[in-house]
């Protein structure tokens, strides 16, 4: 078994480690975060006080942290992780990030003779307790082959994306579909409230036809259809509304990068900008059908 750093022990990053643990690698553990260290060292890991010392002398580095910045600050320069790691370690960053960040971390990693891969995830803080998350993986071959036996102790699919940064691009790219297409079935439920047609009818018909998406089948934004909803339970999340609103903004971020035209993701963008303004953010993504409503 492995020794492998954990750095970022929050509500995806916490279960994730634990399932490490479970596997049977030994797991050292930090988060600026008092609370999640304690919590971490309960679980079986050894907590350490600063992030370079979960990085020496280990095997493989896992990171679940927020955002580029996070990520860039964490990993470079001299307190860095790429600077306390022997040569050789694989990093896995398995945080949500912008690509360009992800390209450029990617680069300082191979400078200073270490593997990496990012890592983004798809299925939620439940997908990372049961060890069913999708890995999106981006990183050269030898790379990804160093990370996969670490990711399938804490996934159920793990795809080879491409090169660096490809990963977090697979993810934005799945994320905005996933926000334009929620948007389009709460305005198609929206609608046929209005019109005075059955949401369940409307479910029967639409889950049989043309119309038919993911965001109706498993996610329904209408409580009824579809019982696992977040619709059936106010809404709680589920994936927040915040968090569609951090991905659909890296997903703008990219665009604009690439130059490439994404007019739905953009007014998507917006929407969801607009409902976390009104205090919405921590609902449910599904949520954004009171808006549309014009029920909030
Ligand atoms: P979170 O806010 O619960 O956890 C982030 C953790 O990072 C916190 O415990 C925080 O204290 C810690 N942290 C921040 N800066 C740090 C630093 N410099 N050093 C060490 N620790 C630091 O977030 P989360 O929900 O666990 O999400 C983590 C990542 O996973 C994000 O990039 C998010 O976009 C992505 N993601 C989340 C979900 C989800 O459903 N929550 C799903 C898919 C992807």
């Amino acid at each position: 078994m492995a020794s492998v750093g954990f750095i970022g022990l929050g509500n995806m990053g916490a279960p994730m480690m634990r399932n490490l643990l479970k596997a049977g690698h030994a797991v050292k553990a930090f988060d600026l975060s008092e609370a999640a260290r304690t919590s971490a060292a309960d679980a079986g890991a050894a907590a350490v006080t600063v992030a370079a010392d979960a990085a020496r002398d280990v095997d493989v580095v896992v990171t679940m942290l927020p955002a580029g910045a996070h990520v860039k600050s964490v990993m470079l320069g001299e307190g860095g992780l790429f600077a306390a790691a022997r040569k050789g370690t694989v990093f896995i960053d398995s945080s949500t990030i912008d690509v360009a960040t992800a390209r450029l971390v990617s680069e300082e990693a191979a400078k200073a003779g270490h593997a990496f891969v990012d890592a983004p995830v798809s299925g939620g803080v439940g997908g990372a307790e049961a060890a069913t998350l999708t890995f999106m993986v981006g990183g050269p071959d030898a790379a990804f082959e160093a990370a996969k036996p670490f990711l399938e102790a804490m996934g159920k699919t793990i795809v080879h994306a491409g090169g660096p940064g490809n990963g977090q691009a697979a993810k934005i790219c799945n994320n905005m579909l996933l926000g334009i297409s929620m948007i389009g079935t709460c305005e198609a439920f929206a609608l046929a409230e209005k019109l005075g047609l059955d949401a369940q009818k409307l479910f029967d018909i639409a889950s049989k036809s043309s119309g038919q998406c993911w965001s109706m089948t498993s996610y329904c934004p209408v409580p009824g259809p579809v019982p696992t909803s977040p619709a059936n339970r106010d809404y709680k999340a589920g994936f927040a509304a915040a968090m569609m609103l951090k991905d659909l903004k890296l997903a703008v971020e990219a665009a604009s990068v690439a130059g490439a035209s994404i007019p739905l993701g953009a007014e998507a963008a917006q929407l969801y900008a607009m409902m976390a303004g009104t205090g919405q953010g921590g609902l449910d993504f599904s949520g954004i059908i009171h808006m549309l409503r014009g029920s909030t």
